[in-house]
């Protein structure tokens, strides 16, 4: 059993992939070009945004947003500790600071309500750690492909004057109150990582606004700081390019997109039925939507669970062992155990089961049973 089976996907798709990949050798287009433009009118189209900007990679696409915000040395950036590195890493990449901010139990992702307590109290008398420090903007996560609390983010936000960045590395094709991930705050990121719900076959990501002057700011920031052409730079950017073979790749995916959703969604209500005596479940507040890029529960028995299944080839994962703020890369924040008590607690309990959209309803079976036995 895989954990994310992508040869079945492959299989589906690979005939037309080859046409188009041996089409783009014949022409020698292998960076940005026709098949990426394409692309990039396709995902406006989804996610319901006036622009996107595809990028190397999605850690590049955060790192492109707050590049476009200029971001620099004593900005203080807030953000969940219980996410994947890379999305405290950009902050900490162009000499900022991250901060962060514990997560709602229930949803995994940053807690407005904790947001509004540290604004209210940096404001009033200084947390020590920020003194001297100017809190710029706030990078909330939709995790394992369920979006953050954006209607309360972003008044947050507006309130105290900072930017929101959305982490949609993991949500794409997720909607939140009527709209898809990747619109819920002015600017997005996601990532087209192989595993993530819509990934390439390599690196790839994208950036996502409505605003025109940022667009503009991207297209110029992902080539190097280009002015009129790529040999006036007005810029310090980065080589921040999509490749055509990756663009193929994801415009052959997105047509099998929303059927892949509609399964992802019946294999997690087929956990969440039999599994929620047993475990805690998945949460999906109502006017949500997940694009399960994972299916994580928790369990004070985890370690039993786990070992069980891995007795039975069926392959779980731990999203995420270690929070962020104790990470040995972030040691130099000074944060301690103890500072941030639910990403740690969940950190301890919580893991991932096979989640993809051909998983079929007899291995499904097999990982339900093993984990109900297990706790006999
Ligand atoms: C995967 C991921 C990223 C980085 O995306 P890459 O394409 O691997 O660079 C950033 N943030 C989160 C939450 C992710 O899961």
């Amino acid at each position: 059993m895989e954990f994310i089976d992508l040869k079945t996907q492959a299989a589906q798709i690979k005939k037309n992939v080859m046409v188009k990949i041996s089409e783009s050798i014949d022409n020698a287009a292998f960076i940005l070009g026709s098949n990426v433009i394409e692309l990039e009118e396709i995902l406006v189209d989804y996610s319901g945004t006036k622009f996107a900007v595809t990028c190397s990679s999605g850690t590049d696409a955060l790192l492109l947003c707050l590049m476009a915000y200029g971001v620099k040395p004593g900005d203080v950036i807030l953000t969940t500790p219980f996410t994947f590195f890379a999305t405290a890493e950009v902050i900490s990449l162009l000499g900022a600071e991250p901060y962060f901010v514990d997560i709602d139990e229930n949803t995994f992702n940053i807690d407005p309500e904790k947001l509004e307590q540290l604004l209210n109290d940096y404001n009033s008398e200084s947390i020590k750690k920020l003194q001297g420090k100017k809190i710029r903007g706030i990078i909330p996560v939709d995790l394992f492909g369920l979006p953050a609390d954006y209607n309360r983010i972003n008044e947050i936000a507006k309130k105290n004057d900072l930017f929101v960045i959305e982490d949609a590395a993991q949500s794409f094709g997720a909607g939140y109150m009527g709209k898809k991930a990747g619109s819920l705050s002015p600017i997005s990121a996601t990532s087209f990582f192989p595993a993530k719900p819509l990934g390439c076959y390599g690196d790839g990501g994208a950036v996502f606004t409505s605003d025109e002057n940022v667009k503009e700011l991207l297209l110029s920031l992902r080539v190097h700081g280009q002015g009129v052409d790529k040999y006036e730079n007005v810029r310090i950017g980065i080589n921040g390019r999509l490749d055509a073979i990756q663009a193929i790749v994801l415009i052959e995916k997105l047509k099998l997109f929303s059927g892949e959703l509609d399964q992802r969604n019946i294999v997690a209500k087929r956990y969440s039925d039999k599994l929620k005596d047993y475990v805690k479940v998945p949460f999906i507040p109502e006017g949500y939507t997940s694009a399960w890029a994972q299916y994580s529960i928790c369990s004070e028995n985890r370690d039993k669970i786990m070992k069980a299944l891995s007795d039975k080839k069926i392959p779980s994962v731990i999203y995420y062992v270690n929070p962020l703020h104790l990470q040995k890369a972030f040691k130099y924040l000074n944060f301690k155990e103890g500072d941030y008590p639910i990403s740690e607690k969940v950190s301890k309990q919580i893991f991932s089961l096979p989640m993809h959209p051909y998983l079929g309803k007899d291995d499904q079976e097999k990982v339900i049973n093993c984990i109900i036995d297990s706790l006999n």
